[in-house]
């Protein structure tokens, strides 16, 4: 998945007091309680002895994919579901999502002239935070629903009591998926040779299919041209690196992929390349601060409307007390609303603090709301205005944005309102899928690339 030459990497010292599990003396939220310890303590030895689901290799080579776009050299796309489900685990779902971000990161290079750093969504991304710990219908209140890593939706007491071994199934759902998204890559999938393989069922009808092939048929044109002028093929061309992410939420399910590497110093989450921290989970002295700063991956924290910059600052110093480059990205999800007066305040800390991180925005989770008709959604405009202003924002304070997190899905659903079919709350009932929050269905997505290139070349 990743091809990248092992780069070297700056020496940092390591956390002393610190071990796979520290995390448990510290506060643990949104963790699910288990019935059954023993066979709770089964599954993590179970899972200790499985073969890991990434390399420490990729890791390191995504490091430097990170800290190059810290330094503006790259720019980061990741996207995926909000939670996958098991059943989700199929060849079209994985294949569609794998195009639509294909296509654009396309968009992307193309628009941007920079290179991408692609990071899926997806292979783990099995454990989601909830507002309540219970929910209660028609006078019976049972465990929230917690990712099917944890338990199922149906609402009866054993569709709702965690299991642990669901963990086992995450973990082989995982493999399955990164095995698939590899021989993909490495079968040729992704060779920029020839785009028309990720082409979807359903882009002959979009409205933005015109201005997408004409792109695609640009670059085909370039490519060949610089074909001809060396008289070879021009290499790299026909693959791409593509790494793995997901919210790092369900701590005895990481604390069990946590492992030494010979030759390698220090200790890896070796179930993704990429893990972050949710928003509800990232006080400082909480259990999920603890757990990542022992590990060597880059690591991402997402940044809300209510952080101040005294816990931005305690966070960097706790995560990457070296300034390490591309080991610490904040991700911040403020919300068109409140981003202009959020997320000034952050960045001037930072910045005269002179401490390096990656600044990534997502635009999802601060704009999420109900419908009359009672579905969750997002509106196209209150994405494209916090990517929009998040971009002039960063300009202002003399940062820079360095990517963007998206969900988002291959398949034709209609979860979020606007975009170019200007889909409307009524448009919802027609195929709303997602079990927790609204994803950008591919058309969507892929005009959300071309407006990032729009904002960025003005
Ligand atoms: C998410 O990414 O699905 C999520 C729950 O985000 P946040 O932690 O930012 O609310
Ligand atoms: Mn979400």
């Amino acid at each position: 998945m990743a091809h990248s030459e092992r780069p070297a990497l700056q020496p940092v010292s390591l956390p002393e007091d610190w071990a796979p599990s520290s995390w448990r003396s510290r506060p643990a939220l949104q963790l699910p309680s288990y019935p059954d310890a023993e066979v709770l303590a089964g599954v993590q030895e179970e899972l200790r002895d499985l073969p890991p689901l990434v390399t420490s290799w990729e890791i390191t080579a995504l490091k430097q994919q990170l800290a190059d776009a810290q330094e503006g050299r790259r720019f980061l796309l990741q996207g995926g579901d909000c939670a996958e489900n098991f059943s989700d685990c199929s060849s079209d779902v994985i294949s569609n999502r794998l195009k639509v971000l294909l296509q654009m990161s396309l968009v992307l290079v193309h628009g941007l002239r920079l290179p991408v750093v692609r990071v899926g969504r997806f292979a783990g991304q099995y454990a989601k935070p909830r507002s309540a710990d219970t929910e209660t219908r028609d006078g019976i209140t049972l465990p929230s629903y917690r990712g099917d890593i944890v338990n199922s939706p149906g609402f009866s007491a054993q569709e709702r009591t965690p299991d642990p071994r669901r963990m086992v199934k995450a973990h082989a759902r995982s493999a399955m998926t990164m095995n698939f998204v590899r021989s993909l890559i490495d079968g040729g999938f992704a060779d920029l040779h020839h785009p028309e393989y990720w082409d979807l069922r359903w882009v002959g009808h979009s409205p933005l299919a015109d201005e997408y092939h004409r792109m695609v048929s640009g670059i085909g044109d370039a490519v060949r041209f610089m074909e001809t002028l060396s008289g070879t093929s021009v290499n790299n061309l026909n693959r791409v690196d593509f790494f793995t992410s997901h919210e790092a939420l369900l701590l005895p399910y990481e604390e069990a992929q946590t492992r030494q590497v010979p030759r390698q110093w220090g200790w890896f989450d070796l179930s993704t390349h990429f893990p972050w921290i949710g928003m509800r989970t990232a006080a400082i002295d909480g259990a999920h601060v603890e757990y990542f700063r022992g590990i060597r991956n880059p690591v991402a924290v997402k940044i809300g409307p209510s952080v101040t910059p005294d816990q931005l600052l305690a966070l960097v110093d706790v995560l990457n007390p070296d300034d390490e480059p591309g080991r610490l990205s904040f991700i911040h999800r403020m919300g068109a609303t409140h981003v202009a007066s959020r997320l000034p305040p952050l960045l001037d800390a930072l910045k005269r603090d002179g401490r390096r991180v990656l600044w990534i925005c997502d635009p999802m989770h601060g704009n999420t709301e109900a419908t009359s008709n009672g579905y969750k959604t997002r509106r196209f405009r209150n994405i494209r205005s916090e990517i929009e202003q998040s971009f002039d924002i960063h300009a202002v304070a003399g940062t820079r944005m360095g990517g963007v997190h998206l969900e988002l899905t291959g398949e034709d659903v209609t979860e979020c309102t606007g975009g170019a079919r200007d889909l409307s709350d009524r448009d919802l009932e027609r195929a709303y899928r997602s079990s927790v929050d609204p994803r950008l269905n591919y058309e969507q997505a892929l005009e959300t690339a071309m407006l990032i290139v729009r904002k960025q070349s003005l």
